[in-house]
């Protein structure tokens, strides 16, 4: 293929921080973004060519982008796939990855459905529209037991663990709508590879350490301490997976270490994720250039590590919605190895994502990166 800079126009169904490092990603190599999100002057605005206001579901919106753009894609969940499929048809451009594969991810039931029936492994589940139903998974999967909502959730909301069948009333009343249930996997890690699928190429980032707190993610570490052959375990998985999705693109895959080593997948996400930050600094080809190179059809980057890497996050540590002022960044902006990614809300909520700091080098072992990374997030507040 000849290809040629500057090139093209990637239209992005949503514009908050993946949208916003996305477009940081897509200047150096010529890319122009377009993107459509409902908040005017969303994170990714002041970075890409423009935004259109618009609903996840806009058809106006999401036309716009489409006769504008050579490639269509999608930075949330949210994205609708049926106006995304609609748009892509009508105006003859190309949507990556495809919204049926999004369609598929939307509802975690029938996302573990499909992961199932080839034999990825994952946690036993069930489906629950009911206390009968619920009453059954617990006797099935056993008490505790994990029960999500089928969709919309995130950062842990739309989760719920239900110890005991008294609570069942009370755990459906919480999700409020069709859910599934969970066995309670009792993991030794959490785990994260970020699959790249490009034109005819399939790669994968080195597999990432996810620490949790409150269900929400807290700190990266790339690579994960783990021992090789469950490192090669979780790729086999990982690409496993990625053999199952349709269409180009990055897509995120978190997945449970048991304490016998073995390897359950969580779920997917069809797009840039939160575990993947460190590949920034961590690698040559970040995961959003390698997106943007995968929708394009483009060669994929090198997914290899430049230098071990740790991720933390910046969440709100408020307890109710005001305008955001990130204070004390004077230690992370002090510190060599530190960078530090804000993300452009104007407000912060209640552990609200706003932001990330990574710590890359060669010289610090990881234990070393990880502290001083909680150090480092400690010592800025938005109070
Ligand atoms: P996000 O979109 O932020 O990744 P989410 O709201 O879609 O999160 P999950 O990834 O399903 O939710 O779950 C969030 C966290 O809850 C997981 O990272 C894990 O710590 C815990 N969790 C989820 N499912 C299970 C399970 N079956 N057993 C044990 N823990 C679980
Ligand atoms: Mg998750």
């Amino acid at each position: 293929m000849n290809h040629r800079t500057p090139a093209a126009t990637v239209g992005v169904v949503g514009g908050g921080q993946l949208g916003r490092m996305m477009g940081e990603a897509a200047g150096p190599l010529g890319i122009e973004l377009l993107v459509s999100d409902p908040t005017p002057d969303c994170p990714a605005a002041p970075i890409v060519r423009e935004q259109i206001v618009g609903e996840f579901d806009d058809y106006d919106a999401i036309r716009e982008l489409a006769e504008r753009a050579d490639v269509l894609t999608f930075e949330i969940e949210l994205a609708d796939p049926d106006e995304m499929a609609r748009v892509g048809e009508e105006t003859d451009t190309p949507v990556h990855p495809d919204p049926d594969t999004l369609r598929t991810i939307q509802d975690k039931l029938v996302q573990n459905r499909a992961l199932a029936e080839t034999g990825v492994p994952l946690p036993a589940f069930r489906r629950v529209d009911d206390a009968d139903d619920l009453r059954d998974a617990g006797e099935e999967l056993g008490w505790p037991l994990m029960l999500k909502a089928r969709e919309g959730g995130y950062d842990g909301r739309g989760n719920r663990p239900v110890d005991a069948p008294e609570e069942i009333d009370e755990a459906l009343d919480e999700i409020g709508g069709p859910a599934l249930a969970e066995e309670l996997v009792d993991f030794e890690r959490e785990l994260a590879i970020m699959g790249a699928v490009g034109d005819g190429e399939t790669d994968a980032y080195p597999v990432t350490e996810t620490i949790q707190r409150e269900e929400i993610l807290r700190e990266s570490v790339a690579p994960a301490r783990i021992d090789d052959a469950v490192r090669d375990r979780a790729r086999k998985v990982a690409f496993d997976v990625l053999d199952l999705l349709d269409g180009r693109g990055v897509y995120g895959i978190e997945l449970f270490e048991t304490d016998d080593g073995d390897i359950l997948v969580n779920e997917i996400a069809p797009r840039p994720h939160n575990s993947g930050h460190w590949t920034i600094e961590g690698t040559r080809c970040s995961q959003f250039e390698q997106h943007l190179r995968a929708v394009l059809g483009w060669p994929l980057g090198d997914t290899a590590l430049r230098s071990p890497a740790v991720t933390a996050n910046l969440l709100g540590d408020v307890e109710s919605p005001r305008p955001a002022e990130l204070v004390g960044t004077d230690s992370i902006l002090e510190t060599p190895e530190a960078s530090l990614h804000w993300y452009g809300k104007r407000e912060v909520r209640p552990l609200r994502k706003m932001g990330h700091v990574t710590l890359a080098d060669d010289e610090h072992g990881r234990d070393a990166l990880l502290s001083r990374a909680r150090e480092l997030v400690d010592d800025v507040t938005f109070e």
